[in-house]
């Protein structure tokens, strides 16, 4: 198939490595000129724009940072909607907010164009293994049309509801996901203060009613899982500028919703005053050491 992708950034590009493997003819926009060259010795097609690559495809994926990168990239001038020909499917798998993904597919529609949203779960481990979750927002008939393509860069593929419910699924996720860390900080901590021992502590949690994927795979306190990037100085894994980020898309959509996410804010303040004392670039369970003494 001939697909334009464009955004190959740390997901971006092992997820496009994915598909040129599996044979397909890839389209190929990013404005880092070190990336397509690298992709281009693997078979990949330099494009010069956005809408240069959707020309060139009978399908679009993009994987961008953020909201206003997708829509410059699809609205512009040089942009996806200006190249890509009706009939022709597309799929942003960035993580951003639910509305603007409906506005841009709304955009999309009055081209003729089904425009899904897909943000993806597994970190650059799972892009480069192949093994991402991949929440998708679609129509049923684009849903079906996208499922063999996400499947040679994911494993789980899940249709989540109409275009904007992937979005939706993955800040719900991630809003818990980033309270989970400091509830299991929080328990962590208060045990080594009393004087317990952190690795009995961890395994009395996980074997009990406080177990989660935040204390027992992805531990916050050093030494407990080795694999966690606790146990590396916090190096590598899901960077807490990156939660940051999550945790504002989802009080952003909760406050247009007029619903509350009381735990989400103040997880949200959290990570911000550790963006503040410089540590944005670390692991997002390195929040632990606002515990630490
Ligand atoms: P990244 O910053 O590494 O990559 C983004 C790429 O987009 C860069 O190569 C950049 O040059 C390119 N880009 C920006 N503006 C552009 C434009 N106008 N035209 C063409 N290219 C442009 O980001 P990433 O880590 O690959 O993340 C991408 C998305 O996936 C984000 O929304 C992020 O929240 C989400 N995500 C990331 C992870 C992770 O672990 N990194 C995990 C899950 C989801």
């Amino acid at each position: 198939m001939r697909i334009a992708f464009v955004g190959l950034g740390n997901m971006g590009a092992p997820m496009a490595r994915n598909l040129l493997k599996a044979g397909h003819e890839l389209h190929l926009f990013d404005l880092n000129t070190t990336v397509l060259a690298e992709l281009a010795e693997l078979g990949g097609q330099i494009a010069l724009s956005p809408r240069d690559a959707a020309a060139q495809g009978d399908l679009v994926i993009t994987m961008l940072p953020a909201a206003a990168h997708v829509r410059s990239v699809y609205l512009n001038e040089d942009g996806v909607l200006a190249g890509i020909r009706a009939g022709t499917p597309a799929v942003d798998c960035s993580t951003i907010d639910p509305q603007t993904a409906r506005d841009i597919s709304a955009a999309a529609a009055k081209q003729g164009i089904d425009l899904g949203d897909a943000p993806v779960s597994g970190g650059t481990g799972g892009a480069q293994a192949g093994t991402l979750t991949f929440m998708v927002g679609a129509t049923p008939a684009l849903f079906a049309t996208l499922k063999p393509v996400l499947e040679q860069m994911g494993r789980n593929i899940v249709h989540c509801g109409e275009v904007g419910t992937g979005q939706i699924a993955k800040i719900c996720n991630n809003l818990l996901l980033g309270i989970s860390m400091i509830g299991v900080a929080e328990a962590m901590a208060l045990g080594d203060a009393l004087g317990i021992d952190t690795g009995v502590l961890a395994g009395i949690i996980n074997s009990s009613t406080g177990r989660c994927w935040s204390s027992d795979t992805y531990n916050p306190w050093p030494g407990i899982v080795e694999t966690a990037p606790a146990s590396r100085g916090y190096s590598g894994g899901f960077g807490a500028e990156l939660m940051l980020k999550d945790l504002g898309l989802a009080t952003e959509a909760a406050k247009q919703a007029r619903q509350p996410v009381v735990l989400g804010a103040v997880a949200q303040q959290l990570y911000q005053a550790m963006s503040l004392r410089g540590d944005g670039g670390l692991d997002f369970s390195a929040i632990v050491k606002a515990y630490q003494r």
